[in-house]
C-alpha cells in the first residue's frame, strides 16, 4: 500500500491531481519550517489583515489564517480551486480572490490589508510588490520569497550594479532588506533559480506618479546619461534643463541614473515640475 504524503502541499498535489505550471511560477512550499521563518519575519499578530499573493495549495494561507484577523488570498489559477479551498474553507477569516494580482483592484480589498506575506511567483514578483506599495497605503510590512536577483535589486544601494528603477521606487516608500537565503529544496518542483526572503517596512507613502515616471524614464536607457535617457523616454523637458537641474542637485551634468539616490529623483521631479 502506498502511504499518503503528510506534508499538505504534497498531499493536495496527489489528492487533487495537480501538475505544477512552471509558467505561473508554481513552486509550492513543502518545508513547514519555512512557515515559522516567515511568521517571525512578518511579526504576525491577531489584528493583522494580510494579503497573500499566489495562494497555490494553501499551506501558507492556512498558516496565516490561524494567526491573524483576516487573510486575502489572491490566486490566478482556477485549476487549484479544490486544493486551495481544502486549505482555506475551514477558516472563516479567509477571502479567496480568483484574479491576476497585476490587474485586480487591490484598493477595493476589504478589510484593507496591513501586511503582504507571500511566496511570490517569479514572473510578477517585483511588479506585484511595487503595485502593492502604490495601491495599498495601509500596508506597513512586506515579507516575501522572491528570486535572489529580484530581492537584491529591490534592496540595492545607489551606485551598485543591481540598482535600478524598482530599487528607487521601493526604497522611496520602504526600508528594504534581504533577510535570508532560502534553500531550493523547500520548494516542489525544485526551481532553477535561487530564492531569498525579502522584507520591506514602510516609512513613507508611495512615490507620486510623476516621480515613478521620471525614475522609469531615467533608467530606460541605462547606457546613456540620465538627461539623454529622459529625453529619449519622452519627458517634456529639454536636455539642457535636465542637465542644469542635475548640477544644482550636486551631480555632474552627464551623470547616469544609477548614481542618484532615491530622494534625488524626488528633488529632480520637483525641480523639473514633473
Ligand atoms: N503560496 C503557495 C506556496 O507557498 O506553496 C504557492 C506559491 S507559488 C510560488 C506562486 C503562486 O502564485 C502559484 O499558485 C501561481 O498560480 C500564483 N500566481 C502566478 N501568477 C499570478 C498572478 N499574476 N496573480 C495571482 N497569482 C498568481
Amino acid at each position: 500500500m502506498v502511504s499518503e504524503p503528510v506534508q499538505p502541499s504534497l498531499r493536495r498535489m496527489r489528492q487533487f491531481a495537480i501538475r505544477p505550471d512552471r509558467d505561473l511560477g508554481q513552486n509550492f512550499l513543502i518545508d513547514s519550517n519555512i512557515l515559522g521563518v516567515i511568521e517571525r519575519a512578518a511579526e504576525l499578530a491577531p489584528h493583522d489583515v494580510v494579503l497573500e499573493i499566489g495562494g497555490g495549495l494553501g499551506v501558507l494561507s492556512e498558516h496565516l489564517a490561524a494567526r491573524t484577523r483576516h487573510v486575502h488570498v489572491v490566486e490566478i489559477d482556477e485549476r487549484l480551486r479544490e486544493a486551495l479551498l481544502d486549505a482555506t474553507d475551514r477558516h472563516a477569516n479567509v477571502s479567496v480572490h480568483w484574479a491576476d494580482v497585476m490587474t485586480m483592484d487591490l484598493a477595493a480589498l476589504s478589510p484593507a490589508p496591513t501586511k503582504v506575506v507571500a511566496n511570490l511567483p517569479y514572473g510578477v514578483a517585483a511588479g506585484a510588490l511595487l503595485r502593492t506599495i502604490e495601491q495599498l497605503g495601509e500596508v506597513e510590512l512586506w515579507v516575501a520569497m522572491v528570486q535572489r536577483e529580484v530581492g537584491e535589486r529591490l534592496a540595492a544601494s545607489a551606485g551598485s550594479a543591481a540598482y535600478g528603477a524598482p530599487s528607487a521606487i521601493a526604497q522611496l516608500a520602504c526600508d528594504v532588506r534581504v533577510l535570508r537565503a532560502i534553500p531550493r529544496g523547500v520548494f516542489h518542483p525544485v526551481p532553477n533559480v535561487d530564492s531569498v526572503l525579502v522584507g520591506m517596512r514602510r516609512r513613507a507613502p508611495a512615490a507620486s506618479a510623476g516621480v515613478r515616471a521620471l525614475v522609469g524614464g531615467a533608467f530606460a536607457h541605462r547606457r546613456k546619461t540620465l538627461a539623454r535617457s529622459l529625453v529619449l523616454s519622452g519627458v517634456q523637458r529639454s536636455r539642457e534643463e535636465i542637465r542644469e537641474a542635475l548640477v544644482e542637485l550636486g551631480h555632474p551634468a552627464d551623470v547616469r541614473a544609477e548614481r542618484l539616490a532615491p530622494r534625488d529623483f524626488v528633488e529632480l521631479a520637483r525641480m523639473l515640475a514633473l
